[in-house]
């Protein structure tokens, strides 16, 4: 079965996932004489930038989605299917998925990445993760409905490891969601819970390396943490969380704080689909793919973004997941494209690095240009907020967002803290459904000496 659609003189573009990539190179192919099949399991184009936004009510969810298909209205040479691709058979030309079969002549690979728990089976079943909507909504949902809870306890152990939030991995999502949390912390939470002692909740950023935002700067990275650490964020380096359990996260075999909020942000890997060939996919689920994106052995396959491993003499270990590389690469595919049909030689991709940033509070922002420009404070808050503005996809979107962050700005509050999702960690799943459904929220159980935690000044 072809999933019904309809037959065309033009070769078939079949393009998985519809994310910065994806959703760039079927734009770029809007004028080729292609049929353009995007395959996407959501039925939008999800902006993970903002997710922790999202995670902590600085945003609405709708405001860093956009509908796929108004994205593409009007493009003629463009359908789409909304199906889970389960997986690809390269001898015949066709995917699978869990709608039917859906056969290309082409075939694009950019599902993005997943959480990477590292196999560690009790973070993996019992720790949030923000990689999608759902993740971001629950957790969101998730602490409040902690802080509820924390009001019923009278034991101050529990009533402390409801509010603790361990944040797991110092690049800049775990940066971005503690430095958000703590503003939560000191702007929202004493008018929503003037109830509860504040001075007790502590969020806590692990990061097992020397130092935070791995990839960028010295100097990004030492302001980063002067920052957290001037939030009231006990940043801890050099140290990793080994297992998560009974409300426990162990930093050692013995040791651990107590909490019942952990946030994963440690790791991702690509999200290889299977049917590939096991050679062309590497240890961390990413596809090895050649200069110009196509995947090692095929002529007609290609992946793109966060999955594709590109390696080349100035990223020996592969391109970083970020969303220019992706959106880049999706442009060069599709000039490639042109020049195949055109049976002319494809050109290797050539990585053009405009800089990265990281967000930690209002005015607090790190930004690295090239050319060793750095910048901070004011200046690079207002241009993180520009650039993630002008990116958001769709102009309701980039108004919805602008009137957020200007209300929160000025009121020093977030509108957003409904608790609309159930109370169960089974619901935090990722987006495969990986974790075990039947599994229950743990009973906690608490040391009855819990070691000291760093308490932030009021
Ligand atoms: C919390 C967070 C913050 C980030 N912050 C930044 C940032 O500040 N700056 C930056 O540059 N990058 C950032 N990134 C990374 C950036 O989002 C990724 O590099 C980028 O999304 C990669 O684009 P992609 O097209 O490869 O994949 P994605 O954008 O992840 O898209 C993959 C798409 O494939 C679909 N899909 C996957 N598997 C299947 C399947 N089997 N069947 C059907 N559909 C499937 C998914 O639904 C998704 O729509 C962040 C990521 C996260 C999670």
């Amino acid at each position: 079965m072809d999933t019904n659609l309809p037959k065309s003189n033009h070769p078939r573009v079949v393009i998985i996932g519809c994310g910065f990539g994806g959703m760039r190179l079927a734009q770029s192919l809007k004028h080729d004489p292609v049929q353009v099949v995007v395959i996407d399991r959501h039925n939008y184009h999800n902006f993970q930038p903002l997710l922790y936004q999202v995670a902590t009510g600085a945003l609405e969810a709708d405001s860093i989605a956009y509908p796929i298909r108004k994205i593409f209205a009007g493009q003629k040479n463009f359908f789409y299917r909304m199906a889970d691709v389960e997986h690809v058979d390269t001898a015949n030309n066709r995917v699978h998925t869990n709608i039917g079969e859906v056969s290309y002549d082409y075939l694009v690979v950019a599902t993005g990445s997943l959480t990477n728990f590292f196999g560690i089976e009790s973070i993996e079943r019992n720790a949030m993760q923000i990689k999608s909507i759902p993740n971001a909504l629950n957790l969101r949902s998730y602490i409040f409905q902690n802080f509820e809870k924390a009001l019923l306890k009278e034991d101050p152990a529990q009533r402390q490891a409801l509010m603790n939030i361990v944040v797991v991995g110092g690049g800049p999502t775990g940066v971005e969601i503690s430095g958000s949390l703590a503003e939560m912390r000191r702007t929202v939470l004493p008018k929503d819970y003037p109830e509860l002692d504040l001075k007790q909740m502590n969020i806590i950023l692990v990061e097992a390396g020397p130092a935070l935002l791995g990839p960028m700067s010295q100097k990004s990275q030492q302001e980063a943490l002067r920052y957290l650490q001037e939030l009231g964020v006990d940043v801890r380096l050099n140290t990793g969380i080994k297992r998560f359990e009974d409300c426990r996260a162990y930093y050692t075999e013995t040791d651990f704080i107590p909490t019942e909020n952990l946030i994963w942000a440690a790791g991702v890997n690509g999200a290889a689909l299977p049917g590939l060939p096991e050679q062309v996919v590497t240890r961390n689920k990413r596809i090895n793919v050649n200069s110009w994106n196509q995947v090692e052995g095929f002529e007609n396959v290609f992946a793109i973004g966060d999955v594709a491993n590109m390696v080349t003499d100035d990223m020996p270990k592969g391109m970083p997941m970020l969303a220019p590389v992706a959106q880049q690469q999706a442009e060069h595919l599709a000039d490639n494209f042109r020049r195949m049909i055109r049976r002319e030689q494809p050109v290797p991709f050539k990585y053009f690095n405009k800089g990265v940033m990281a967000i930690v509070a209002r005015n607090k922002a790190v930004v690295d240009l090239p050319k060793d420009v750095h910048f901070r404070g004011f200046l690079g808050w207002l241009t993180w907020l520009f650039v993630h503005l002008m990116t958001l996809v769709g102009f309701r979107n980039k108004v919805v967002a602008f009137v957020d962050w200007a209300f929160s700005y000025f009121a020093s509050d977030q509108a957003l803290r409904l608790i609309i999702r159930p109370f169960n960690r089974r619901d935090m799943k990722d987006d495969k459904g990986k974790r075990a459904a039947e599994h229950q929220v743990a009973t906690p159980q608490y040391n009855p000496t819990p070691p000291a935690i760093q308490t932030p000044a009021a």
